[in-house]
This record gives structure tokens, C-alpha cells and sequence, in this order.
């Protein structure tokens, strides 16, 4: 007789485990399942489908995730982390020159090791401000379906190496998920297309432009399975190019630099750039003011500016079909992912170098958690036509005489799979053999990146060339890495796991499994009523500090009456009325925004003087 599970919490039967799909993206994130065999975005009060991979961290080190964090881009951008998925399984050498574009704290005392974002007298790596994303969609899908969620699917860019693909496994378990598998998005979103074709054999190209990251990938699909053929991208490439491309050209515009400008002033015009994007997507101007100056962008003029990145983008597809063997006609249908495939340019550009209209019929932001649902679903054994298999996005390998890189696993091996390659000796009675492991396409490992090391010790004495040692690499279906050694003629073996260099040790996680645990256990009302009361006193802070600072530039009168919108609020804080702490701080803020503008262009015309002496 079957079991029937019981769900202790409400008493009802247990329905079958949900097993869920996330998209966790630079920009934006979200989650999907399967629900009657579709499978469904998870909207929010019927609003949208994405949140923005965007944490806020008040002075008391309170977290809000998505819209609510983003409103704090201008008020607080030091506190607040966008792009986190940039900075994943990264040290800081690795993103140093990146810097300027984060406008908070990036650590740099500890060059090789994991990077580590500072808010006031707080730390966060990567991993953990990722699983503050993903706690937060965990928590909306189990909102919208009533059931608590435990298992995952979570989708990474198809050129996430070892490191990336490992800190986003560690991510969510730190947000209690327990990950069945890490897949490749443009695989994800193959399936969400594919999955009425279960009875044809097409070639599709996967064109995803996002906000931070650009993947193509080449896919076969033949008799319900899914075989990447090949994958290549840049994972600084995307939307926000765009934009830092329109703010510079506003800027260059007013004669300004972007150095000139203060943290909010930058968020700012980076904010104002994008909705110009948006807006020309479907307009052909766009017209606002920023510092009290008219700022104006054609269409046209935005596609001048944004085409030298769309041919990068088109070189790497031609470099993806090469790699697979294809030529452009061999394609049949060009699939679109990605916010940024919205710019009617894209679309153009990449149905002229396919030489067909491109398919937009899917929601370039949805197909890729849709995909992932329907990942997770497959794994649930509910669609058993299906299989999918994936590749190495690059070349493993060990490290030879003169420090060659000797490739083991091609890139675009198929996962998951094993190769093993024979080694021998260079010297007489060699002990020890070192074993250095590589990711990457060049043929020195200095320029590749070294993914961990061990020695295989205590060889018997044997003249050089004599022990034959077999290196086993052996990839899962996540591509995580397993390496073996063995000597054969004296079976001595050494096994090691590829723990990642940017990883957590256990203790780490444990700890912070601990932390997370007694975080999710604070009541949800006065979480929020606590959430408000910082976000009022850290208006406070700054009403205080804009009236220092502004004596000189307003009246008295106006001043005052400031002041008695600041005193307002303060009394609010002291009712502990979540609501009235609300209105208060909103009319606070309706009567100061536009004094804080006003100062900023004065701020900015001092500037400007000074600069012409
Ligand atoms: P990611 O996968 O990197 O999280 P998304 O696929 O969510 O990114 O795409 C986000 C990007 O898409 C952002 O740069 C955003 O500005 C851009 N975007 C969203 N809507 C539009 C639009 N209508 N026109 C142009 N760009 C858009
Ligand atoms: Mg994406």
C-alpha cells in the first residue's frame, strides 16, 4: 500500500513535492513550477514575475530584497548591492578592475581569496547576498502555492565555470534549498521552447542578452532530447552597458565627468539611462531633465551607441557555430531570452546574420525559470519523454612540464561523462607527482585558472617513464568536478574532490546556516514594523544632514517647515504605527525631494565653476 505523506503543519495531505525552478539573474530574478503540466511564473499580488537581484541592507543590518531594495539605488546606493551575480565565485583580483562600476564597498585586504562586499561594520561574500535572493523568492512561491518548498533547480550562465557554478550550489543551500541540479540558462530556455516539439529534430540558436551577461548557445533537439552542440558568450556584456553608455553620453554632453559625481548622482543618471532604453524600445525619442538640464536621446543615436556591443555579440555566435560545426543555414530557428533582446536593433541584427526572423514568441524575462521548472519537473519524473544533455562550457585539464596546459575534457564535452588520460615520470625514484588542475582555453595555465591541486605521494622507487599513472577526471551533471590519480603498476590512488578556491569551508556554511535559520524565525510583522522604523531614522539622518548642509542655499521659512516634516516623522517612529511611520515618511519625502534636487544642481554648478579656474 502506498504512503500518504502528511503536512504536520496544516494538518492536510501532503501534495507531491514541488520541485521549483529559478532563474537567478544579474538583474533580475524569478521562480517558476510546473503546475497542471505548464509551467508558471510566480507573480506577486498578481503584479510582476521578476525580482530585482537587488539586496538593501539598513543600519541595523535589516535585509530587504527586490523592488523595495531598489527604491534605495539613489538613497542608499552603499548600502545596497546590485550585479552580485558578477562578483560570484570571484576574488577580488579578479574584479578589481571593475570596481568603479560598484558604488559599495568592495574589500580588497584579501586579494586571492572570495570576495567580500562591506556595509558599515558588516561583511557578506557573494554567496551569502545570493541566497538573500533566493530566500526571498523561496518565500513567494511558497506564499502563492501554500506549501513549503525544500527543492530546487537553479539556472547559471552557460560560461559559469567550476567556481561560479559551485558558490550558486553553495547560495542555495545557505537559503535551505536543497539544489538537484545547476543548469545552463540557455539550455533552460531551449526547454521551454522545446517542449512542444517533442516529435521534431531541430537546430535552435539561444541568443540571451540580459542586464549583465550575453550567452548564445546551439542546441539539437531531436525525439525530446536536448543536445547542446555548443556554447560561447562574455559575462560582461548586457543591458547595463547600454546604460552606462547613455549616461556617458549625457554627461560628455553637459562637459561633465562621471567622477564628478557623487554616489546618488551616479545612481541616478543610471537609473534615468535605463528607463531612456526602455522607453526607446518602443519610441523613437526620449526626453528628460537631470541637473535642472535637459538630457535627450534618439533612437538612432542609441543604436550608434549600442551597436559596437550587439557585433561582439554577433562575433560570438559565429564562434558558436564554428565550434559546432554549422553553418548559419543550418539553423532553424533563432531563439530570443533575455530583457535586452526587447531593442527592436537586437532583433534586427540577429535575424540578419541568421538570415531569418528571429522567434520572440516566448517572454524573453519568463523562458528561462520556465525552463528550469520544467528541468525540476523532469527530475520530479513527471515528463519522462524528456532528457536533456549538456556541455562543458571550457576546457579542463592538468598542468605539464613548462607549465602547458594539457586538456583533458574538451570544451563542450557532455555532461556528465569521464575521461581518463595515462602520465608517467621525468625523473629517476620521482616520490611524488604533483597534479594541478585547469579550466580554461589557453595553452600556458598562468592565463587559465587553476581550480585546486594535489600530490599523488609515497610512489615505489621507479626508474622515469616507468609508473603509469591514470589522471580520471570526472564531471557530474552540474559540471562540478571530481579529479583521480592512480598509479597503476602499484595501485596506489588518490582521490580529491575539486573543492572550489572561492568556496565556503563547512564551518562557514554551518554558521551561516545557523544565522539564516534564526533570521527566518523573527516574526514577519515586526520584522516589517522594524524594517520601517530604520528606514524613518535613517531619513532622519539624512533630513539632518541636508540641513547642515544647506543652510546657505534655502530660506529660513523653508527650512523650518522641513523641519517640522522631520519632527513629524519622529514622533510617528515613537507611536510605533507602522502606517503612520509610512504617510509620515512619504510627506517627508514629497517636501524634501525637490529641495534635494535643487541642491544637487547647485552643488553640481560650484563644481563646474571650480573646474574652469
Ligand atoms: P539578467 O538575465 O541579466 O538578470 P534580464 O534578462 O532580466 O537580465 O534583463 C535585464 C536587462 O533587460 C536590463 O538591462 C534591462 O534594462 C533590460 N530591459 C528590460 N526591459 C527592456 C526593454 N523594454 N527595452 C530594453 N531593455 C530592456
Ligand atoms: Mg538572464
Amino acid at each position: 500500500m502506498a504512503k500518504i505523506p502528511i503536512n504536520l503543519k496544516e494538518g492536510s495531505i501532503q501534495e507531491d513535492d514541488v520541485i521549483v525552478g529559478i532563474d537567478l539573474g544579474t538583474t533580475n530574478s524569478l521562480v517558476a513550477y510546473v503546475k497542471d503540466g505548464e509551467p508558471v511564473a510566480v507573480k506577486e499580488n498578481g503584479k510582476h514575475t521578476l525580482v530585482p537581484s537587488i539586496i538593501h541592507f539598513d543600519r541595523e543590518g535589516a535585509v530587504q530584497v527586490g523592488d523595495l531594495a531598489r527604491k534605495q539605488l539613489l538613497d542608499a546606493p552603499e548600502r545596497t548591492i546590485y550585479s552580485v551575480k558578477r562578483l560570484m565565485g570571484k576574488s577580488y583580483q579578479d574584479v578589481s578592475d571593475q570596481r568603479n562600476y560598484f558604488s559599495y564597498q568592495i574589500i580588497d585586504d584579501d586579494r586571492e581569496g572570495l570576495v567580500k562586499i562591506r556595509v558599515d561594520n558588516r561583511f557578506y561574500n557573494p554567496i551569502e547576498l545570493s541566497s538573500f535572493i533566493l530566500k526571498e523568492l523561496k518565500a513567494r512561491i511558497e506564499r502563492a502555492i501554500g506549501t513549503s518548498i525544500q527543492k530546487a533547480v537553479i539556472t547559471v550562465p552557460a560560461y559559469f565555470n567550476d567556481a561560479q557554478r559551485q558558490a550558486t550550489r553553495d547560495a542555495g543551500k545557505l537559503a535551505g534549498l536543497d539544489v538537484l541540479r545547476i543548469v545552463n540558462e540557455p539550455t533552460a530556455a531551449s526547454l521551454a521552447y522545446g517542449l512542444n516539439r517533442v516529435d521534431s529534430r531541430e537546430t535552435i540558436a539561444v541568443y540571451d542578452l540580459g542586464g549583465g551577461t550575453f550567452d548564445i548557445s546551439i542546441l539539437r533537439i531531436e525525439g525530446g532530447i536536448f543536445e547542446v552542440l555548443a556554447t560561447h558568450g562574455d559575462t560582461y556584456l548586457g543591458g547595463d552597458d547600454f546604460d552606462r553608455a547613455i549616461a556617458d553620453l549625457w554627461l560628455h554632453k553637459q562637459g561633465l565627468e562621471s567622477e564628478q559625481l557623487n554616489p546618488e548622482q551616479k545612481q541616478a543618471i543610471r537609473i534615468l539611462a535605463e528607463d531612456a532604453k526602455k522607453h526607446l524600445s518602443t519610441q523613437e525619442y526620449f526626453e528628460e531633465r537631470f541637473n535642472n538640464k535637459q538630457v535627450a536621446i534618439s533612437r538612432s543615436e542609441f543604436e550608434a551607441l549600442i551597436d559596437p556591443f550587439i557585433e561582439k555579440t554577433l562575433k560570438s555566435c559565429r564562434k558558436a557555430l564554428e565550434d559546432a560545426g554549422l553553418s548559419i543555414s543550418e539553423i532553424d530557428h533563432v531563439v530570443m531570452v533575455g530583457g535586452s533582446t526587447r531593442i527592436p536593433r537586437v532583433k534586427e541584427a540577429v535575424s540578419d546574420l541568421f538570415g531569418q526572423a528571429v522567434n520572440d514568441q516566448l517572454d524573453p524575462d519568463e523562458v528561462v525559470a520556465l525552463g528550469a521548472a520544467i528541468q525540476a519537473d523532469i527530475l520530479a519524473g513527471n515528463q519522462k519523454d524528456l532528457l536533456l544533455l549538456d556541455v562543458t562550457p571550457l576546457s579542463l585539464g592538468i598542468e605539464t612540464i613548462g607549465g602547458l596546459m594539457d586538456v583533458i575534457v574538451p570544451r563542450n564535452s557532455k555532461v556528465p561523462g569521464s575521461v581518463a588520460r595515462n602520465y608517467t615520470t621525468s625523473v629517476d625514484g620521482q616520490k611524488n607527482l604533483k597534479i594541478a588542475v585547469y579550466q580554461g582555453e589557453r595553452d600556458l595555465v598562468e592565463h587559465n585558472r587553476k581550480l585546486g591541486e594535489f600530490v599523488l605521494s609515497d610512489l615505489p622507487p621507479m626508474a622515469a617513464g616507468i609508473p603509469k599513472i591514470e589522471v580520471k577526471f570526472l564531471l557530474n551533471a552540474d559540471g562540478i568536478l571530481k579529479v583521480s590519480a592512480t598509479e597503476l603498476r602499484s595501485n596506489k590512488e588518490q582521490q580529491i574532490e575539486i573543492r572550489s578556491a572561492y568556496g565556503l569551508s563547512e564551518e562557514e556554511m554551518a554558521q551561516m546556516l545557523l544565522d539564516s535559520i534564526e533570521h527566518a524565525q523573527e516574526d514577519m510583522a515586526v520584522k516589517a514594523l522594524r524594517e520601517s522604523i530604520n528606514e524613518a531614522n535613517h531619513i532622519l539622518r539624512s533630513t539632518d544632514r541636508f540641513i547642515e548642509q544647506n543652510k546657505e542655499h534655502f530660506s529660513r521659512d523653508l527650512l523650518d517647515e522641513l523641519s517640522n516634516y522631520r519632527e513629524a516623522l519622529s514622533q510617528a517612529i515613537q507611536s510605533a504605527d507602522k502606517n503612520l511611520i509610512e504617510k509620515s515618511m512619504q510627506e517627508l519625502n514629497e517636501f524634501a525631494t525637490p529641495l534635494a534636487h535643487q541642491a544637487m544642481d547647485m552643488t553640481i554648478l560650484e563644481a563646474m565653476k571650480d573646474r574652469k579656474v
